[in-house]
């Protein structure tokens, strides 16, 4: 078969602080779809929070660690920098008062053409809204109090912070067949040339970066997508044919996982190839998608627990 491409991104997975606040942010704010509640499948006293489109497809995927103990991060070398998302072309004004009125301090930047409002969520975490109809995704979600019709579609370009000699560059065009599509002052764009959504990621190349300190408010890792465990594979493959460390495929139920870093020893960001199946749909129905925690086999011993442990949840997406 020809040799595929990477099909854009899958998810971006957060650290942030108390899970009820970031509930009522990325929820009762940003009216993303909340698809999932579970836990951290390492560390089960804590949740795993999903945020995304109707049903949470790939592309449109965001997910919080809540670690309200844990101290502030802040990004750096090796880190991701902000997280993306693309809203429709004209909604920008009523997204910065709605952000205004949710008491955020918004600031209003332009990249390569598209406006764009940059904020903090809750736990210091930086993120974008970006005006774009190149991704629009029929399945949005938006919540009540949203300006309507004008919910965040998809991902946009994460930003990635790296070195001038890093192999990032090189990892994207010559592995994963993405292409470079704009570039400005420092800021390298790349695209996913056959992804439908979140096709992009953004390389910021500079001489220094500051090193970071994983925490409240820090990316953990960015997510790319194989369609399915074939093309998971060969990515497994062909990563190993270049000397890039991977991890064997990992079972995470919504989805599985091979794990693996920026080739760069400068860098090091924390990748993902996750497939689109099974989804989130498969242990409860799509009208009760994350109200109620759900919990794997091997943990749903533990329900009474853990249930004890994990701090109650008031929705203010109901
Ligand atoms: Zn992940």
């Amino acid at each position: 078969m020809a040799s595929p491409t990477l099909s854009g991104l899958h998810h971006v997975t957060a650290l942030s602080g108390a899970a009820q606040d970031n509930l009522a942010f990325y929820a009762g704010v940003l009216g993303l779809r909340r698809v999932k509640t579970t836990v951290n499948f390492d560390d089960p006293k804590t949740y795993h929070l999903y945020y995304g489109d109707i049903v949470g497809r790939p592309g449109t995927i965001t997910t919080f660690f809540p670690w309200p103990r844990t101290r502030q991060g802040r990004a750096g070398a090796g880190m991701v920098q902000a997280v993306a998302f693309a809203v429709p072309s004209g909604s920008l004004d009523d997204w910065a008062a709605h952000l205004r009125a949710a008491d955020m301090a918004v600031r209003r930047a332009t990249r390569f053409g598209d406006p764009l409002l940059q904020f903090d969520d809750p736990s210091g975490l930086p993120l974008e809204l970006v005006a774009t109809d190149a991704m629009p995704n029929p399945d949005a979600w938006t919540s009540a109090g949203l300006p309507v019709e004008q919910p965040i579609q998809s991902m946009h370009a994460p930003t990635l912070p790296v070195f001038a000699d890093d192999r990032t560059l090189e990892l994207f065009t010559e592995i994963f067949g993405w292409g470079q599509v704009d570039e400005d002052q420092n800021r390298r764009r790349l695209q996913a040339p056959d992804a439908e959504r979140a096709r992009f990621v953004d390389l910021q190349v500079r001489d220094r970066h500051p090193s970071g300190r994983m925490g409240q408010g820090t990316i953990h890792h960015v997510a790319f997508r194989a369609r399915d465990a074939q093309e998971q594979r060969h990515w497994q493959q062909s990563l190993r044919e270049h000397d890039i460390q991977v991890t064997e495929v990992k079972d995470r139920r919504y989805f599985q996982s091979i794990y693996f870093r920026d080739p760069t020893w400068t860098s090091g960001i924390l990748f993902e190839i996750a497939t689109d199946g099974p989804g989130f749909v498969t242990d409860e129905s799509k009208d009760a998608l994350g109200r109620t925690l759900q919990l794997p086999d091997w943990l749903e011993t533990r329900r009474t627990e853990l249930e004890r442990a994990l701090p109650t949840l008031s929705p203010p997406d109901r």
